[in-house]
Formats: structure tokens, sequence, C-alpha cells
């Protein structure tokens, strides 16, 4: 049955609403970024699908699932907000303490055909990374290149599980990343190979750039996906 909440329908049955969770492990990966994981029981999804989730209710925000489609708990990875309402509150969650959790929602997922077929080009801003870990611990046999756009290296999150060979860090703000620069600089010269479809996440200014220039370069609307955050 069809049900609209905080401005989200939800449609499919094998979705849940203001499911209670139980935080199992908080780890800071950068001053104000860091991963909750809770117990994902009944949750099926997709990776590239968010959950939304907040503390109280009728107060809740969307974040992409960062764990693998395997794996037996969810993590999502949060950036504190200045001046944000739910960012700040999951930032003084607990170990033990409850959330919310409605999902999974979203189609920014990937075919299952394409997956040995295809090479895909992750772009992604600040958090826009989460659902690229969840595509590459899903599948760890994906032919990727994860662009990552973020203006400082702590910012780099959890680079270390990214194969060096196909993790490009653009850095805006300060020198040590593979690229210094904007994401949608960098990508002006990168070569783009046949056969691959691009994923982009993130902010709506840098995926609309984006778009202007993969389409510029003569890729098609069709091996585009993005998901906007804000
Ligand atoms: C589909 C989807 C997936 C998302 N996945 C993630 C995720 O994996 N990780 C994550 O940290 N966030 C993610 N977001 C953003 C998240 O839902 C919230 O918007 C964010 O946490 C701010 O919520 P807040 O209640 O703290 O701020 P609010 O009180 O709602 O708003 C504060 C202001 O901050 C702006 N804003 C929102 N996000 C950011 C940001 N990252 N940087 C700067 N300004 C921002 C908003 O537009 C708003 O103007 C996602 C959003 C969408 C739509």
């Amino acid at each position: 049955m069809k049900q609209v909440k905080n401005g989200i329908t939800y449609t499919p049955e094998s979705v849940v609403i203001d499911s209670p969770r139980v935080v199992q492990q908080i780890r800071f990966i950068s001053k104000n970024a860091f991963i909750i994981r809770f117990n994902r029981d009944n949750l099926q999804f997709k990776a590239g699908q968010f959950v939304a989730v907040g503390v109280e209710p009728l107060q809740q925000r969307e974040y992409s699932i960062y764990s693998g489609e395997k794996d037996d708990y969810i993590e999502i990875l949060v950036r504190e907000v200045l001046g944000g309402n739910v960012s700040q509150q999951l930032k003084q969650i607990e170990i033990g303490q409850s959330l919310l959790v409605s999902g999974p929602l979203g189609i920014t997922t990937i075919n299952e055909e394409d997956i040995n077929s295809k090479r895909f080009v992750f772009i992604g801003s600040g958090t826009g990374i989460s659902p690229f870990h969840s595509f590459i611990t899903s599948y760890p046999k994906i032919d990727y290149t994860i662009i990552h756009g973020v203006r400082y290296l702590s910012e780099a999150y959890d680079k270390n599980d990214y194969d060096p060979q196909r993790y490009v860090l653009c850095t805006s703000r300060e020198k040590g990343g593979n690229y210094y620069g904007r994401v949608t600089s960098f990508l002006l010269d990168f070569r783009i190979g046949p056969n691959t479809l691009f994923y982009v996440c993130g902010n709506s200014s840098m995926i609309y750039e984006v778009y202007d220039i993969l389409r510029k370069k003569g890729v098609s609307m069709g091996s585009i996906h993005s998901e906007v955050y804000f």
C-alpha cells in the first residue's frame, strides 16, 4: 500500500517504515564524518539504495547505504552539516541507542547483467562516495574507477577500501591527492572508454556540471545515473 511520510512516498511492500534499529558501532573517519552500524534483520536492499534515518519520529533524512548487500548489518556514512538538524543528532548518538529507519528506497542501482559486461565510472563529492562503497563491497569483481571530489585530504573517507589503481582523489583546497582541483576539472581530460556506465552522486551543482561534460564527450543520457543529495 502507498504511504507518504516526510514527503517521501513508500510503495513497495518490501519497504519497512519507522522500524526501530539498535546502534551497534560508531566509527569516526574524520572530525565530522562517521559511520553508524545498526542491525539489519529483514531489511533487503540493492547496493545504491538509501534509507531514511532519524532519532525522532517525523525527523528523518535520507542516507545511502554504505555496507554491502551480503553484510549482516547496515552501515551509513554521515557527515555533520553545520546548523543541520538530523546529522547533528546522529553525531551525538551512542551505541545501544535506537534509530528509526525506513527503507530501502531509490533506484540508482546496477543491473545484474551489467556487472560483468560493463565498465563503471563512479563520480562522487564528499559523502557521495557512500553508494559506491556499497557497490564495490557487494560486487568485488566489478570493473570500476572512482573519482572522489573533496576539499581536504582528511575527507578521503576509507580510501584504503579502494584499489589505488582505480581510485582518484581530487582535492580542491589542498594538495596531496591524485589531482589538485575539482572533479569536474579532472573529468575534462578524462579519457572515456567504450561500454562505460557513469554513476554520479553528491551535490546538485556538481552533478549538473558532470552531466554537461559527459554529454559533450558523447556519453548518452542512458549511460549516466545520478543521486542528488542536496
Ligand atoms: C538520496 C539521498 C541520499 C543521501 N545520502 C547521504 C549520505 O550518505 N551521507 C550524508 O551525510 N548525507 C546524505 N544525504 C543528505 C542528508 O539526507 C541530509 O540532507 C543531511 O544529513 C543534512 O541533514 P540535516 O537534518 O542535518 O540538515 P537540515 O536541517 O535538513 O538542512 C541543513 C541544510 O544543509 C544542506 N545540506 C544537506 N546535506 C548537505 C551536505 N552534505 N553538505 C552541505 N550542506 C548540506 C541542506 O540542503 C539544507 O539547506 C542524502 C540525501 C539524499 C536526498
